[in-house]
């Protein structure tokens, strides 16, 4: 194992902000991808409250902090608080991270490019197809982003609360890309999951709500409805099988959790930071190890 230059007067910061940000991975990741490019950098877990996020972004510049990346509950609120932003976090109404450029705070969100990388490592192709997103929040919006770009012509967006899911599939309509905006975005309550005929014609079914995280239980799902193809994909991730993906492990769907996801939009991060991509397999190897993983594809 390569190890990263000690500790110096010269070595630059990067960090994740987050409250609460113990449970972080991104520190094991990115300081991999440090020790294995001999970069005299660290990457630091930060607990910054809503109360205290302007003056820690404020601090960027002053402190030479090269990026950080913002995980729950900062992503919405960040965005006015930064210099520029990239389309991507327009349309996603997050950033993820802020590249901090001379002192000009650029906020960007690499979340959706993070899945749609696993996705596509995984060969998950949507084409023509329909993709069934739950949640209605900032990971329901790289979801709903990441499933058109690999080719779904319709995507469903089932929510607890319908107002909120009709909010964001108005704001993707009115900022999605024409080539992607032709797509159709249905919105509908948690009883879509119990709809045979939707399920039927599922290609892919994500989760992205913190369900099965925060309880142990997940709404009512009718797994057997889905074809045998259909593809699960649980945003949250764990050492163990998540309570969304369980079902589908047992009747022998193919699925991944949001592992990967976390690995893509870290490597994208990473290079936005410090100007030089991570080397290849390096931050999976590392959240892997994390996670107490022996089985690097998964
Ligand atoms: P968020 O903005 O708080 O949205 C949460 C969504 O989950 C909302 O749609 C909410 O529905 C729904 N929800 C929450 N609790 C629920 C419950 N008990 N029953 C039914 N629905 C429930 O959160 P987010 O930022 O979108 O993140 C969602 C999840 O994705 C988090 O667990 C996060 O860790 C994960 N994530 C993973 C990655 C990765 O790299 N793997 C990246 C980003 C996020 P209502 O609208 O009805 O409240």
């Amino acid at each position: 194992m390569r190890v990263a230059p000690p500790i110096g007067g010269a070595t630059r910061i990067a960090a994740v902000f987050g409250d609460p940000v113990e449970h972080s991975l991104s520190p094991a990741m990115h300081n991999a991808a440090y020790a294995a490019l001999r970069l005299d950098r660290a990457y630091l877990a930060f607990h910054v409250t809503p109360a205290m996020l302007r003056a820690a972004v404020r601090a960027l510049p002053a402190l030479g902090i090269v990026g950080v990346n913002l995980t729950v509950p900062h992503k919405e609120r960040a965005l006015a608080m930064v210099d520029r932003l990239s389309a991507e976090a327009r349309m996603l109404g997050a950033i993820n991270c802020i590249a901090n450029r001379a002192g000009t705070l650029y906020g960007d969100n690499t979340d959706a490019r993070g899945l749609e990388r696993d996705l596509a490592m995984r060969r998950v192709a949507l084409e023509a197809a329909t993709a069934v997103v739950i949640g209605a929040g900032g990971a329901a919006a790289a979801a709903i982003v990441a499933c058109l770009r690999r080719g779904a012509h319709e995507v469903i967006i089932a929510n607890r609360t319908p107002a909120r899911a009709r909010g964001l599939a108005r704001r993707l309509r009115a900022r999605l890309p024409r080539a992607l905006g032709r797509a159709a975005l249905e919105v509908r309550g948690l009883d879509a999951l119990a709809d045979a005929a939707l399920l039927g014609r599922a290609a892919a079914v994500l989760n992205a709500t913190p369900m099965g995280l925060t309880q142990s239980a997940f709404a009512r799902l009718d797994y057997a409805r889905t074809r045998r193809e259909c593809f699960f994909y649980d945003l949250i991730y764990s050492a163990k099988p998540t309570a969304f993906l369980r079902p589908a492990i047992a009747l022998g769907r193919p699925c991944a959790d949001g592992a990967g996801m976390l690995v893509g939009q870290g490597e994208l991060a990473f290079e936005l930071f410090n100007g030089v991509a991570p080397p290849k397999g390096v931050m999976r190897g590392a959240l892997w190890s994390a996670l107490g993983r022996s089985d690097r594809a998964r």
